[in-house]
């Protein structure tokens, strides 16, 4: 199980989001507060901001907190559109800079917290990695992300074991899904934030419950239950 963030808000930098907080991704990665499956995120690390409407990424199969250059670089990296994640690979998924999140498909940028049978996925040419979260994104992808609550549905019908947390942003709203991990989010007088975990003791953390959609638009927040 692998953490990860989202920002839709005023542009911020990515160090504020990222290295800073108390409890952030940083430390998620070596010290996570509420992981469920796995102990740490070391497998790699992967940043995604939109640039106005062009995402950029920044992705590695190291653990981020050996990073040499991303804390120098990081605090420069401004945007109001913010995917992140930290990554342990699921066993037998190969561990490689394609495979940390966040996925694109040059609209959207894409992070999964979880684990899905390969062979309930179809195989797709545009798949970035092996790892069932490439194969899961090219899904929602080629579905289109206006049905990710029911793509989502569709894949945990196909495997019962399935846990399939998504978050998604394409630089005007972020989308994210709980089935079968946490997520909790945060109104800020500047934005909004989606997290596998809080990413510090701010009282205004509210955890959303499993199985279930959100959708960020502006300063909307829109909770809608999925059905399985
Ligand atoms: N199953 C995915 C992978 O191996 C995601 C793992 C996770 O959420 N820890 O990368």
């Amino acid at each position: 199980m692998c953490r990860h963030l989202g920002w839709l808000g005023a542009p911020v930098s990515v160090a504020s989001l990222v290295l800073e907080p108390a409890n952030g991704l940083m430390v998620q990665s070596y010290s996570p507060r509420r992981q469920k499956h796995g102990l740490m995120n070391a497998d790699g690390w992967g940043v995604g901001f939109f640039d106005d409407d062009t995402p950029r990424r920044w992705r590695s199969a190291a653990p981020l907190w050996g990073d040499v250059s991303f804390a120098s670089v990081a605090p420069a990296l401004r945007s109001g559109c913010v995917v992140a994640a930290v990554r342990s690979a699921s066993i037998g998924m190969p561990i490689e800079p394609s495979a940390s999140a966040p996925f694109t498909d040059g609209r959207w940028l894409l992070s999964h917290n979880g684990l899905v049978d390969r062979g309930v996925l179809p195989l797709s040419a545009k798949a970035e990695s092996t790892c069932d979260s490439a194969l899961l994104a090219a899904l929602i992808f080629d579905r289109g992300l206006d049905a990710l609550g029911p793509t989502i549905v569709e894949v945990a019908a196909a495997d019962p074991n399935a846990r399939l947390n998504i978050l998604a942003g394409n630089g005007s709203e972020l989308l994210a899904t709980t089935w079968g991990d946490t997520l909790s989010v945060l109104r800020r007088s500047d934005g909004v934030v989606l997290a596998s975990e809080p990413y510090d003791d701010d009282p205004d953390w509210q955890e959303i419950p499993d199985r279930h959609l959100v959708s960020v638009a502006g300063s909307d927040i829109e909770l809608i239950p999925l059905k399985g």
